[in-house]
């Protein structure tokens, strides 16, 4: 039996093939889940159409910039016309200037705190507005986080800030929306050679920190964050709600 059998799920943050959102997205539709699929820009267009487009030919792909309510809006309302409902959402979707990401956080200025938070953490409260409405058999939030949020990783700098925010905004999204059977979670990743990734400086040596350093002696591999994400997508987490689930092969327990 397929774990997400008639379930429709949405998905924000496919930029290319090794995204984590595509590895999400893979296992969602493997597991029985017909997607929609949203990119930032006409930049990205091609890619995106590339790689949801071998999800069926009728698979609806739309622009979406989440800082924009319009954009919002407007995606919302053609997944209502063409699916009526929705059951699923994924974000994995964050942006920090890369100045922000190299030089001592005490820097940062406010014009890049004020972008960070928007796209990576404001972002997740404005889809999750627009999708209750589709979400009308409950439904599952699912959001991308890292460990930065809660302790200082060199040069993680604002983005972490804007995780614990994205972290928070889940249980308090969690609470609101859990009397209509709708479950907010975030997934925190160890690292993953993605583009995003490889705006922060130092991004190597942090895979081969997490490789010397976690229990298992390893970087996580995308098909494990898909494997999860199916997880808490379907009703083998129905009592899971505003947590943060760590698939970081286990570095998170570490001391020293
Ligand atoms: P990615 O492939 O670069 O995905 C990031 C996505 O965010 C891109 O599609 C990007 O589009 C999109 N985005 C940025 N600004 C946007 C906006 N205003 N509107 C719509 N989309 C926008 O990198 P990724 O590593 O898979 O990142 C996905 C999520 O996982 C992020 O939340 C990230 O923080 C989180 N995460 C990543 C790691 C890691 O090591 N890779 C670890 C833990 C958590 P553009 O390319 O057009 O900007």
């Amino acid at each position: 039996m397929s774990l997400l059998n008639q379930k429709i799920g949405i998905v924000f943050g496919v930029a290319n093939k090794r995204s984590i959102a595509w590895a999400i997205a893979q296992a969602w539709k493997k597991a029985g889940a017909t997607l929609v699929f949203t990119y930032q820009g006409e930049r990205l267009k091609e890619n995106v159409e590339e790689l949801a487009g071998t999800f069926g030919e009728d698979t609806l792909i739309l622009p979406c910039d989440v800082t924009k309510d319009e954009d919002i809006a407007r995606v919302f309302a053609e997944v209502a016309a063409k699916h009526g409902r929705l059951d699923l959402l994924l974000h994995s979707v964050a942006f920090a200037p890369k100045d922000a990401l190299e030089g001592e956080f005490v820097n940062t200025s406010r014009e890049a705190f004020r972008v960070a938070h928007d796209v990576s953490a404001y972002s997740l409260i404005a889809l999750a507005r627009a999708a209750v409405p589709l979400m009308t058999n409950g439904g599952s939030i699912v959001a991308m986080t890292y460990y930065g949020s809660e302790k200082v990783v060199p040069h993680y700098n604002v983005m972490g800030v804007a995780k614990a925010a994205l972290e928070s905004s889940t249980r308090y999204l969690a609470y609101d929306l859990g009397q209509k059977k709708i479950r907010v979670n975030c997934i925190s990743a160890g690292p993953v050679n993605t583009l995003a990734a490889r705006g922060i400086a130092g991004f190597t040596d942090m895979l081969k920190h997490y490789e010397a350093h976690s229990p298992l002696k390893r970087n996580v591999l995308p098909d494990e964050l898909g494997a999860t994400g199916t997880f808490l997508a379907s009703d083998g987490a129905a009592a899971i709600t505003g947590q943060v689930i760590y698939v970081d092969c286990g570095y998170q327990i570490m001391g020293m």
